[in-house]
């Protein structure tokens, strides 16, 4: 899903990687799988679990000292918050990689499920008095917003206020590689930040803004202590810029339809050059 299917390219803020690829009818069969995992595998579940009880680990302790500052959360939304499985899923079935309009439907429903953990996490920090900022690459429009803070509040989520939305910073227009950096130092200039969130790795930092896939690997070696610490990372299968990261360098018109797409996958896979 990914680059062509736009719902994966808001999602996971790679947009600037090239629009709605060619009408193209086809099931994405790669996305089944991944889809299955994030809604039936217990293994989900878990992970989403233990990477809440990380991040608590990481708020108790900062509670324990005295801050100058309030003490913040940066977090993602999609795939870290709230769970789009089923958009996924709608995407799937309507046997389209043009999914923008099905998605632009999604969040103005406001219907998205809460990920695993995360009510019960954002609620305690919130309880504590952390400022928690929905950093999210949803589009920055009102309706937007306001959807979104409306399923929020429908799930259980802290919220400021029914029409503050102050701590949601969404995605502007033209902002390169999508990148949430002017966004963390906004709020890192305001309050002490704990812990960031997130499915994507551009979630927590900017070393992983439009790199590539080897330098992507790189840099999670580099920042290999963060992980855990003040970086909690979340699962997602589905999409996500290590996908993107599998087309760039793509030399075809416009963006690779899926069928170039699936090419690109099976010469990805890794059978050390030999058959058993
Ligand atoms: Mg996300």
């Amino acid at each position: 899903m990914g680059i062509v299917l736009p719902v994966l390219v808001y999602l996971s803020g790679c947009c600037c990687c090239g629009g709605p690829g060619p009408e193209e009818k086809h099931h994405d069969e790669a996305t089944v799988m991944s889809l299955l995992y994030q809604q039936r595998a217990a293994e989900y579940r878990a992970l989403c679990l233990q990477a809440f009880n990380l991040a608590r680990a990481r708020v108790d302790e900062a509670l324990k000292n005295a801050h100058a500052r309030k003490l913040a959360i940066i977090t993602d939304l999609d795939e870290t918050a709230l769970d789009n499985s089923v958009s996924g899923a709608w995407v799937y079935f309507h046997d389209t990689t043009n999914s923008f309009p099905l998605l632009l439907q999604w969040w103005l429903k406001g219907i998205a499920d809460s990920v695993p953990g995360s009510v019960s996490f954002f609620t305690y920090a919130f309880s504590k008095g952390v400022d928690v900022y929905y950093v999210s690459n949803r589009p920055d429009s009102s309706a937007i917003v306001k959807a979104t803070m409306k399923n929020m509040k429908s799930l259980g989520f802290p919220l400021t206020g029914d029409n503050d939305s102050s701590h949601f910073l969404f995605l502007k227009p033209h902002t390169k590689f999508n990148s949430k950096e002017a966004r963390r130092k906004y709020v890192e200039g305001i309050d002490s930040v704990i812990v960031y969130l997130g499915d994507n790795l551009a979630d927590l930092d900017a070393s992983f803004d439009g790199v590539s896939r080897e330098d992507r690997r790189v840099q999670v070696d580099r920042l290999a202590g963060m992980f855990g610490g003040r970086y909690i990372v979340f699962p997602n299968a589905v999409y996500g810029d290590w996908e993107n990261a599998m087309y760039r360098g793509f030399r075809g018109v416009g963006s690779p339809s899926l069928r170039q797409r699936d090419s690109m996958r099976r010469e990805l896979l890794d059978t050390m050059g030999k058959d058993f």
